[in-house]
């Protein structure tokens, strides 16, 4: 990107974990500019997570760049879904599968929404996702996590991580403690008001596009006697103004990518994968006198009973009835021998989805 400054310089370096925020209206090309955010520290060697997008997987885009070539991917997906790609090499792992190590390895880590089967799977994963990331206390290589509606990243942390906070705290610390583990953060957020001045002061570069008709939130008016309002009202999806945390001020412009993607453009498709979806896990029911069999539990009875235990040990395990044991161990046999497939195991993603189970014994055929 090529910036001309007004007041001080203080060029991005793209190495070091800084915190990058894009502030403008919808279609002002805040997204673009994150993914030219990403570009410049992969060109440093860093890598490249992709977290929240729209619902249309608009970050899938990646995947039609060049700059995917030759490089390591990794998609994270949820529970019950199957990915595929036609045309690249690449791995698909939930997020239970991925380790610290993970981190390094892969140049890209990309999670899509159309790769969750719902929005709860999705903040769930990430979440989690998150949590690992606490725990990066050394790190070799820059992580730029890139998160195209900031406020659902501090809603994820909030309801599905283990640590117990509320919206405004999670941003904050996200915003502090990020940069000890070796990572960067380039946020945009849709609300307009969307920044407030505490997360402000930790943003190293904030970059302002087209305003619109609502014009700079009351902490940014300043930048009306720098530069000029109809400018800052209407400014080129390739333009910006760049406010840095010590003070510098410049305006700039970086190169927009043409594989960015289009409005109701199907990405999926575009980029060549193939999505299955099955069905949400069936959870235990509290039917008053009795709890029905989970899905999760399902497959817990077909390994206990496959590793050689009998029904009473089992019983013993699980507290359930030798008879609700023998039924289920039938109920699978009996589909995987009418139809080849045991549809509770499949959806669960269980081991034995295509096999009999005998006692002690897992048979192929
Ligand atoms: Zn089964």
């Amino acid at each position: 990107m090529k910036i001309i400054w007004r007041r001080d310089k203080d060029n991005p370096s793209f190495n070091k974990p800084s915190v990058y925020f894009t502030l403008g209206q919808i279609n002002s090309g805040k997204s673009t500019l994150l993914e030219h955010i990403g570009i410049n520290h992969l060109e440093k060697g860093a890598t490249v997570l992709d977290l929240f997008a729209s619902v249309d997987g608009e970050n899938l885009a990646w995947l039609r760049s060049d700059f995917v070539k030759n490089k390591e991917i990794l998609l994270l997906k949820g529970e019950n879904v199957d990915v595929e790609s036609k045309v690249l090499s690449l791995d698909v792992k939930t997020v239970e599968n991925i380790s610290l190590k993970d981190f390094e390895r892969y140049d890209f880590i990309i999670s899509a929404h159309p790769l969750f089967l719902n929005r709860e799977h999705e903040y769930y994963s990430i979440g989690k996702l998150i949590d690992l990331l606490y725990k990066r206390l050394k790190w070799n290589k820059l992580v730029c996590m890139i998160a195209r509606e900031a406020s659902s990243l501090w809603y994820s942390r909030v309801k599905y991580s283990d640590s117990q906070t509320d919206m405004k705290n999670a941003a904050l610390t996200m915003f502090k403690e990020m940069r000890h583990l070796g990572v960067s953060l380039a946020l945009d957020s849709l609300r307009l008001q969307g920044i407030d001045i505490e997360l402000r002061t930790h943003t190293d570069y904030l970059f302002v596009k087209s305003q619109g008709i609502d014009g700079l939130p009351d902490n940014l008016t300043f930048l009306y006697s720098f530069y000029d309002p109809s400018w800052i009202r209407s400014m080129k999806s390739w333009e910006f103004a760049l406010v840095c945390r010590k003070g510098a001020l410049g305006i700039g412009h970086f190169p927009y990518h043409d594989w960015h993607k289009v409005e109701r453009e199907d990405i999926v498709n575009k980029v060549g994968l193939r999505i299955e979806y099955g069905k949400e896990l069936e959870k235990p029911k509290d039917m008053g006198t009795f709890k029905t069999i989970g899905d999760k539990e399902h497959l817990e009875i077909m390994s206990l009973y496959a590793s050689g235990l009998g029904f009473n040990k089992i019983h013993e395990q699980l507290n359930r009835s030798t008879k609700s044991l023998s039924d289920h161990i039938h109920k699978h046999n009996n589909a995987v021998s009418r139809s080849g497939f045991c549809a509770i195991c499949r959806r669960a993603e269980g081991e034995y989805s295509q096999k009999v189970v005998k006692r002690g014994i897992v048979n192929n055929d």
